[in-house]
């Protein structure tokens, strides 16, 4: 067990200071390996500080503290209203801590304070309430089928079940993946990205705070090939749920498959199709689509990164995209008025850069970006290509980074057709001022969230998942809780004879 003192500066001035390490049981220790991981700021590429590495070990350590704490003092020894009332208390924790939860995250990951602040850290607060809100609404159904029969139906957790999350939106993450597991009564082993640990690790003192009993969550700290294989493989975790790449949620799958054939929900990645007729308000739709790609640094799952554009408007919507995109801020993420901080680590710098490469070699033109921005950290100019083909790199394959291509498109059928030809279908956007092609169009969208006339909207209440290989099963909202609970049919015999 270490800890972290941070003494911020500039547009929140706080300090903030918690524990860190391996956390089982409520306690934090040091993981059974004693290495450790970097914690970097990415809009310096310095180290932050250094936390325990949890390993193989760790994870068989936290499964067993999660089954005793699930048989004796959770599960089902926990009623629904005590389990609402200890997730209220955490929501308002949270909110108390607000700001130092936002300038950690800002720190961590490099987004900047306000979005931190007004999405992730509100929109976790939000989430937690939400599902604080259906802890006590838990309930099966009675089934008619004779006079001499009672049937009905329980909605069970599943027990101790294993979550691994990403590093683009830590804490909201984290948020979306505890908040239905704890409502429904389940105990949770759960491994943020070692990429963005700390807002995670801050949770940890606020959820022994809010009350819960210790070892319902274990938060372990680690990497995908340890700890994250480890819990995809675990014979006594029922139930794993993934945030993260196609690639990684193949894995898991497959990890699930050749042990205990685990319960396996998949939230993975996406290449958007954001649709502009010619028949839209174009000033909303330049900025919708700006926001659909930029947010996040592009560095959000449904990005909207493919914008097709109708002929009739391309000319007038390039020229206005493009100033937009210019007007973008890119700098220090506590620093008033910028609007785009860095991207999350060196890795994700190279990696976007050499999408952009792709792009060029591959005969794509680019509009506006295209490199990096100032001279440290991972920063890079909101980029625009055209001229691009279907086949290019940068078109078929996620890029998770501030990087969107425009296409002109003529058809209506034939910009569907497009818009579907990906293996992903995690979101898609259309605008248009004719509510009958908006909808017509939205619906023949091959993906689990359809906007019309806006992008990236979310909410606690509202399923969120794809189609294709963009996943499997929803989060948020009702189907969210789905996933978390074992259906027993209770068969009562009230007079039937052998
Ligand atoms: P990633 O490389 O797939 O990693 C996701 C998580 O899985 C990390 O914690 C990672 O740990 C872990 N992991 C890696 N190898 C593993 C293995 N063999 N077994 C189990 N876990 C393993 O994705 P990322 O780069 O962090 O995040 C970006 C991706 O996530 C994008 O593709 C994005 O679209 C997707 N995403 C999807 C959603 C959604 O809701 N659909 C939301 C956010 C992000 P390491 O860091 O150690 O590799
Ligand atoms: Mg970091």
């Amino acid at each position: 067990m270490t800890s972290f003192s941070y003494d911020f500066s500039g547009t929140y001035t706080g300090k903030t200071s918690f524990k860190t390490g391996v956390f089982i049981g409520g306690e934090f220790r040091h993981g059974a390996s004693k290495s450790t991981i970097d914690v970097v700021n990415p809009a310096t590429g310095k180290l932050v500080t250094q936390i325990s590495e949890a390993t193989a070990a760790d994870v068989d350590d936290a499964v067993k503290v999660a089954q005793k704490a699930f048989d004796e003092t959770w599960g089902l020894n926990v009623g629904g209203a005590q389990r609402a009332a200890l997730l209220n208390r955490l929501a308002i924790l949270m909110d108390e801590h607000a700001d130092e939860l936002a300038a950690i995250e800002a720190l961590d990951n490099g987004k900047t304070f306000g979005w931190a602040k007004g999405v992730d850290i509100s929109f976790s607060i939000a989430t937690i309430k939400y599902f604080a809100g259906w802890a006590d609404k838990i309930q099966g159904q009675t089934i008619e089928t004779d006079e001499k029969k009672l049937i009905y139906t329980r909605h069970e957790p599943i027990g101790v079940v294993g979550q691994i999350i990403p590093w683009n939106f830590p804490l909201l993450m984290f948020a979306w993946k505890i908040g239905p597991a704890l409502a429904t009564g389940n105990a949770i082993v759960i491994k943020p990205s070692e990429f963005t640990p700390m807002t995670a690790l801050r949770m940890c003192e606020l959820i022994n705070e809010a009350g819960f009993p210790k070892g319902v969550v274990n938060v372990l700290v680690g990497y995908g090939h340890t700890v994250g294989q480890t819990i995809s493989e675990h014979m006594d975790i029922q139930k794993v749920a993934f945030t993260g790449s196609t690639l990684v949620g193949r894995k898991v799958m497959a990890a699930a498959a050749a042990t205990n054939l685990k319960n396996v929900t998949l939230e993975l990645g996406g290449k958007s199709p954001n649709i502009i007729f010619d028949d839209a308000d174009l000033e909303q739709a330049v900025n919708w689509a700006a926001h659909g790609i930029f947010w996040n640094h592009g560095q959000a799952c449904c990005a909207g990164s493919r914008i097709f554009v109708q002929a009739g408007i391309y000319d007038e919507f390039l020229e206005r995209f493009t100033a937009k995109a210019k007007s973008i801020q890119v700098g220090d993420p506590f620093a008033p008025g910028i609007d785009q901080g860095p991207q999350v680590s060196q890795i994700q710098y190279d990696r976007i850069m050499s999408y952009i490469d792709s792009g060029k070699q591959e005969g794509a033109t680019v509009h506006t970006g295209g490199e990096r921005h100032g001279t440290e950290g991972f920063f890079i100019k909101p980029t625009i290509f055209t001229d691009v083909t279907p086949e290019m790199k940068i078109v078929k394959e996620e890029i998770f980074g501030p990087v969107g291509v425009v296409i002109k498109f003529t058809d209506e059928a034939d910009v569907i057709r497009q818009a579907n030809d990906t293996v992903y279908g995690l979101a898609a956007a259309v605008f248009s001022q004719n509510i009958n092609r908006a909808l017509e169009t939205a619906h023949k969208l091959q993906a689990g969230t359809a906007w019309v006339n806006c992008v990236n909207q979310l909410h606690a209440n509202v399923p969120f998942g794809g189609y294709k290989q963009s996943g499997i099963g929803r989060e948020l909202g009702e189907y969210a809780l789905h996933n978390y609970t074992n259906v027993k049919a209770v068969h009562v015999n009230l007079g039937h004879k052998m």
